[in-house]
Formats: C-alpha cells, structure tokens, sequence
C-alpha cells in the first residue's frame, strides 16, 4: 500500500485516529471492539487517563537523561516489578526482542564464567522470541528463519510441553540454560500441561542451567496472575517482559535472581534509551492501576467465562477443533486456514488476529465491560459459524 514504508508488513485497509477504553474509532467514526489490545500491549485499553496524565506529566518534567547517571523512577519501577515477581534485579530496555537479547548475552556470559567454550541454550519448536538475529535463531518457527542464514548458534530445539526431550539433553556439558514461553503465544496459544514449569524448574536446578521464562505475552497479569509461572509456585532464574508493561510506551526488561544476577557487569551490555524516565513513569502507572483495580485477580475468572462462553456456543460446531486459554490470552483452532476471518472481523467492527494460519487469537483488553465481552462471544461466533458452514 504505501510505497515510503518498508514492506514488512501486509496491512490491512483501516486507519485508526483514537480509541477509548476497549475501543478504537476510525478516520470514517467507525468504531470497533478490540479483543487483541495491539497485540498484548494495551491491557489497560486505550487513552488511559491515570496512563496519559502519568505520561503527560513526566514529559513536561524530564523525558530522557542517560544510564549515565541515577534515574529514580527507573529503581522505583525496578522494585515494584521485584516485588511483583520475587526476582532481584532489573534491566530495561525498549522491546521484547531486546529482553530476550539481554537474556541470551546472561546465558552466555554465565557458560564461560563454568569455562563452557560453546554455551548452548535449549529453545522450543513452535516458538517466538522475536526479529533481532539471536532472537529470531531462538524462534521455532522456519519461516522466521528464511533468508536469514547463517543463524546465530548456541541453540538445542526440543518440542514444547516435552519434560522427557529435556532430561535426554542432561548429559550435555554444553547447555547452560531454558528459554521458553510459559505459554505459546504467536505459536497458537498452546498451554502446556500443569507441572511443565515446575519440572523444569528441578531440571535446571539439578544441572546447574538458567531457566529463563519469555512472559513478554504473558506477563503483566494477562494470565490472570502478575505472571504465568506464579501458577506453578516456581521462581525463575532470567524472567523478559514488555508488550504490557508500559500500555503503549515502548518498555521492556530482563529481570535477574540469584546467580543470574551476578553475570553482567559494566561494559558488558547498555541502551541508550532503556529505562528512561518516560517509559518508567507509563511503566509505574500501569502498575499502579493494576494494582488499584484488582485487575489481575478478576482476569483469572473473567478470562474462565470467557472460555466458556465461547465453548458452550461452539459446541456442537464441526471444524472446531479446539478452545483453549488461560485468562485473557484465548485460542480457538480450526480444522482449516482462516486468515480472511481478520477482515471479516474488521467489517463488523471486531480485532481479533490469527495465528499459525488455523487458531483465531484474542488477547483482549481487561478494561472490556461485560457487555463488551458478549458482543466479542456474539459476533465471533456469528463469523465462525458463517465460515465454516
Ligand atoms: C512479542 C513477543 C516478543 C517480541 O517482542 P518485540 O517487542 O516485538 O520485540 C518476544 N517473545 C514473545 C513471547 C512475544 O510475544
């Protein structure tokens, strides 16, 4: 469509000027539900007032120093999310691509500290961990991988929710660390069995390796817990966030325990605008407003309604394959490709998104009222049902 733009991406034909709370309004005053927050980024919804007047403020006061020097709001926000997430240290950067550098670099770093010559890190297939190169040699996902060779090395690939392809890799002196998702978001919202963390957690601890969780998606309560493995009772070693921690204000952070803390040190790794004090204070307030409203709490239930609304109207629905989610993070597949089912969508003012070409996304936002919530059941089932007859 536009000629001055990269041609990264396929847009579709809609144009958004502004959006409030759950919803989005388009340059013709069309308006549209968005059950899919721009991608896990605005949980809070749109124009945020206490966000806004949050960002407002701080750009009036000071935007942008440098890691040069001390910057309040940045060890503010970096005890909050300790405390949140019971981990000791923090590193912001600007995306989750970033995140996941920043924990690739520990993970090496923390093999040749054991006079490891070739650290190596077990990823999963079906994964995401973003464009850069390492990230994206890290993804399990080929079409990602085209036309990039060569890869960055150093990485295993094990099927996900696979304990067992794990423990087989326990006599590998090379492996130093886990990455994975507590949950598969661009993958197809693939949860895996209750337990899979936990085991991991005991993997890592017996062979001495970093488990390093990517809650980039899951993170920031979208599971219906601050994060995804507070639902197994276990702490990781490396934790990545972005997408909702600042609402739409670029942040992201590697978040460090224990061992894994003591890996960097000055020289080794920096960014120049990570942690400035204008994504701290969208950071800060968004915790704050989580925090105020019990969002997260009400997530976890309001998310199980969810599921079952939409399981209870697709019940006896053939090319439904399956419905599967935890919290606000919902997935249903279908038995064939349904990629037009986004502008379908659109038309009737819903964002959805699909992943892996058959599995409907919806990451919406926690703000939806539950009226909201039945026009997202009443409309998409509708577009289902059409589609599929
Ligand atoms: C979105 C995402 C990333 C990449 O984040 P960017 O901000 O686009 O770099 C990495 N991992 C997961 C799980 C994600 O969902």
């Amino acid at each position: 469509m536009s000629t001055q733009l990269m041609n990264t991406y396929a847009r579709l034909p809609v144009t958004f000027e502004k959006g409030r709370g759950a919803t989005l309004q388009d340059t013709d005053g069309k308006t549209y539900l968005d059950a899919l927050s721009g991608i896990a980024v605005c949980s809070l919804g749109h124009s945020h007032p206490a966000i806004s007047d949050a960002i407002c403020l701080q750009s009036k006061t000071l935007m942008h120093t440098s890691n040069l020097y001390q910057i309040p709001k940045q060890t503010e926000l970096a005890s909050q999310l300790i405390k949140l997430s019971d981990m000791d240290r923090v590193f912001f950067c600007n995306s989750g691509a970033e995140a996941n550098e920043t924990a690739l670099k520990i993970a090496k770093k923390y093999g040749h500290q054991q006079n490891i010559a070739q650290p190596t890190v077990v990823v999963m297939e079906n994964s995401f961990h973003g464009r850069t190169m390492a990230t994206l040699s890290a993804t399990g996902n080929p079409k990602v991988h085209e036309g990039f060779t060569p890869l960055v090395d150093g990485f295993i690939r094990v099927p996900f929710n696979d304990v067992k392809a794990i423990q087989a890799l326990s006599n590998n002196p090379n492996i130093v660390a886990i990455l994975v998702e507590p949950i598969q978001g661009e993958g197809g919202v693939h949860i895996p069995e209750t337990g899979y963390l936990a085991e991991l957690r005991k993997i890592c601890d017996t062979n001495n390796w970093l488990l390093m969780l990517d809650e980039i998606q899951t993170g920031m309560g979208r599971t219906g817990e601050w994060f995804a493995f507070q639902h197994e009772s276990i702490v990781p070693d490396v934790l990545t966030l972005a997408k909702a921690l600042g609402n739409g204000m670029p942040i992201g952070a590697c978040l460090t325990k224990g061992k894994a803390s003591e890996v960097l040190v000055p020289g080794n790794h920096g960014t120049t605008f990570g942690g400035n004090p204008l994504a701290c204070a969208a950071g800060l307030a968004v915790i704050n407003v989580l925090e105020a409203n019990h969002y997260i709490p009400s997530i976890a239930s309001k998310g199980d309604k969810l599921l079952k609304q939409f399981k209870e109207a697709l019940v006896n629905q053939t090319g439904v394959l399956d419905i599967r989610g935890k919290g606000y993070m919902i997935g249903i597949q279908l038995d064939r490709p349904c990629g037009e089912l986004v502008a379908t969508a659109l038309e009737q003012g819903l964002l959805i998104n699909v992943t892996r070409g058959d599995t409907i996304r919806l990451l919406p936002t926690f703000v939806m009222s539950s009226e909201q919530t039945d026009e997202l059941v009443n409309t998409l089932v509708d577009i289902i049902q059409n589609f599929l007859k």
